[in-house]
């Protein structure tokens, strides 16, 4: 199947497009950040998917108003044997330590330990603020690789939670912002962002000079973006004449 991809920005949304050997257009919006992602027909031009991007806008945002509120039910309750992630590794939750608050990792176990009068909220939060250390720590070694590469430099990275993005730069100041989320995906899912964001410094808007930029600094930025995503949350088929 050949795919080829392209951004498109509808009403302030940034959604990718990857064309696909198939007969209607898929719609997804994915989890965590609410991405939105159009699978198109390579019949259809760029004007009759934002036309369907539009239609489906009451939608999209539908879902990713329901994706915020099931991040909150979500929320993990910090007990042991829960599942979380650590750049992209599946590692076990221990909070049955208790002593000065401290996160580790073992093998596969993902220590938690607090004093014994910790509650879950304390303990969610000495967790948050770990994975914002870890991240804080990956990023210096990759703006040392990559500023010579796209030719660019950052004044400062901040760590930010952010509802709807993995991150954002503002080109003015020189600064990016990264979601601590990234710190529970694929250290090269990071690195993508990072290089993302520093070509925003050069070419504001995703269009084809910024999708160039990208290939000729990241051959492989597409895999990496997809692997962002876990799967959808909600997905629409639309037959698009
Ligand atoms: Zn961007």
């Amino acid at each position: 199947m050949s795919t080829t991809n392209a951004y498109l920005s509808v009403a302030g949304l940034d959604i990718d497009i990857v064309f696909k050997d198939i007969k209607n257009l898929h719609i997804s919006v994915y989890p965590p950040v609410g991405r939105v992602r159009v699978a198109a027909p390579h019949r259809l031009d760029e004007d009759a998917i934002r036309r369907a991007v539009v239609e489906r806008l009451a939608w999209i945002k539908r879902q990713r108003e329901q994706l915020r509120d099931s991040d909150r039910q979500t929320e993990r309750q910090m007990l042991s044997g829960e599942t979380h992630y650590v750049w992209s590794q599946r590692l076990r939750l221990d909070s049955s330590r208790h002593g000065r608050s401290k996160i580790s990792v073992a093998g596969t176990t993902l220590w938690v330990t607090t004093p014994a009068d910790h509650r879950e909220d304390q303990r969610r939060a000495l967790l948050d603020r770990w994975y914002r250390e870890q991240l804080k720590a990956a990023v210096p070694p990759l703006l040392e690789k990559w500023q010579p590469l796209v030719g660019e430099e950052v004044q400062k990275f901040v760590v930010r939670r952010m509802k709807t993005k993995w991150g954002t730069c503002q080109a003015s100041s020189r600064a990016i912002w990264l979601n601590p989320e990234l710190a529970k995906k694929n250290p090269r899912c990071l690195e993508y962002i990072v290089v993302h964001e520093l070509t925003h410094f050069i070419e504001r808007t995703h269009n084809e000079h910024f999708v160039e930029l990208m290939d000729r600094h990241m051959p492989d930025w597409q895999v990496r973006r997809d692997e962002l995503n876990d799967a959808p949350l909600a997905s629409e088929v639309w037959d698009a004449k």
